[in-house]
């Protein structure tokens, strides 16, 4: 068991936020684990589970335990005529793990390609993309109560899925280490490639025949052209959900927003794009000193040198307050504060 102290965490997360931790361990299974949770260091108060340190913010020092999760494995547990089960430890790559997935031929997970970070956040915020999230593929996670070290299955309905969200953001939060994942992956492939610019980047490539390759590749070249690559300007994606409205609210604001984009959700309710809202009002592209929104992107904010965490967080909060204003909805962040 190796707990270091006093350490910066600039390489572990990917808006390159530099601070340090009072502690931190890492382990690569389940009896490493229990035993740092047992340690002294175990018992601080203020304790965060990582993984790859794309879908979180450091505001300020971490005055606690950082546990690096770094479990590894990929292994069929069962298949059936249509399905494949295949486990996952929770420290795998996630975009190599769809890699893997696409190579084999299981199908479900190629519209999620490209998503920075590890498997054992993936049911974190029911990580989703191209119309596609991870409870549509969802089977179980193993994970590993931090209190008591017992190991608990949690199938999907128990994990509460919602947009972007599950029990582990919620009333679980900080309550359980995932250990694995099992995704349900289809051996018949039917193809979901009706949102956003897919099909068009389909035709580009000359694709005839569809094939899990051909789906992974043109997402991959569509996230490359728009998104900033956390390796050469700090981000963490999308720092905002997308606000989902009434319609009757939504019948309230739309003459105010010419061409505001908007999406009917099965219930009735709206989902706005956020990034389209961010854009309408001004903020696109708006640098301030060494970080700010992004130009292609409104909804990711960006950190191009060695800016706090507390001035993106103050950002982020200028950003709610005119979207809040201007059209009287509530942004709600979706990157984790630290
Ligand atoms: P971390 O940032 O390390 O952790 C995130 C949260 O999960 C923390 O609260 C942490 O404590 C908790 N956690 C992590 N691992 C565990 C574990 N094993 N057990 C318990 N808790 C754990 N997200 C999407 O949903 N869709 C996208 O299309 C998408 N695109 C992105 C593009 C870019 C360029 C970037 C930088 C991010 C993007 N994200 C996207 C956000 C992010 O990549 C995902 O949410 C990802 O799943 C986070 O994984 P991670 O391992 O980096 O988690
Ligand atoms: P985009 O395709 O420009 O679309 C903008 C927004 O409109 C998205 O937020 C998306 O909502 C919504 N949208 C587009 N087509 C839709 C449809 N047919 N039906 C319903 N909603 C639709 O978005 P983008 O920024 O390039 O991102 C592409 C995909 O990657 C999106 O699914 C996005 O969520 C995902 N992504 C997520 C993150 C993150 O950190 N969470 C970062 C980058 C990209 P949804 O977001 O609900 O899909």
């Amino acid at each position: 068991m190796d707990i270091k102290r006093n350490v910066s965490v600039l390489q572990y997360n990917t808006f390159g936020i530099d601070v340090n931790a009072k502690y931190l361990a890492s382990f690569k299974n389940e009896e490493d684990l229990k035993e740092i949770l047992l340690s002294e260091e175990g018992k601080e108060k203020h304790q965060l589970i990582l993984g790859g340190g794309s879908n979180i913010l450091f505001t300020e020092d971490f005055d606690g335990l950082i546990i690096k999760n770094e479990i590894k494995g990929i292994e069929v547990i069962k298949e059936t005529n249509d399905h494949v089960f295949v486990k996952a430890g929770a420290g795998e790559n996630w975009h190599s793990f769809v890699l893997h997935c696409i190579s084999n031929g299981y199908a479900g997970i190629e519209n999620l390609s490209l998503i920075p970070g590890n498997v054992g956040a993936s049911p974190m915020q029911n990580i989703g993309a191209y119309g596609v999230e991870i409870k549509d593929v969802f089977h179980e996670l193993e994970a590993i109560n931090r209190r008591t070290g017992d190991k608990q299955v949690f199938d999907n309905e128990s994990c509460k899925f919602g947009y972007r969200e599950s029990v582990f953001k919620n009333e679980y939060r900080n309550h359980f280490v995932i250990t694995s994942v099992t995704y349900r992956l289809n051996k018949t492939h039917q193809f979901n490639v009706s949102y956003g610019a897919i099909e068009k980047q389909l035709q580009k490539n000359g694709v005839k025949e569809l094939s899990l390759k051909a789906v992974s590749d043109a997402i991959i070249q569509i996230r490359e052209s728009k998104l900033p690559n956390p390796k050469e300007i700090g981000n963490a994606g999308s720092f905002f959900k997308n606000p989902v409205i009434t319609k009757d609210q939504f019948d309230r604001i739309k003459g105010n927003f010419k061409g505001i984009a908007h999406y009917q959700l099965p219930n009735g309710d709206i989902k706005l794009a956020a990034g389209w809202l961010i854009d309408h009002l001004g903020w696109k592209g708006k640098t301030i000193k060494n970080y700010g929104v992004h130009k292609n992107q409104a909804l990711v904010l960006v950190n191009y040198d060695d800016a706090s965490g507390s001035d993106i967080y103050n950002l982020s909060s200028e950003i709610i307050a005119s979207v809040k204003e201007k059209t009287g909805i509530t942004l709600e962040r979706e990157v984790n504060i630290y």
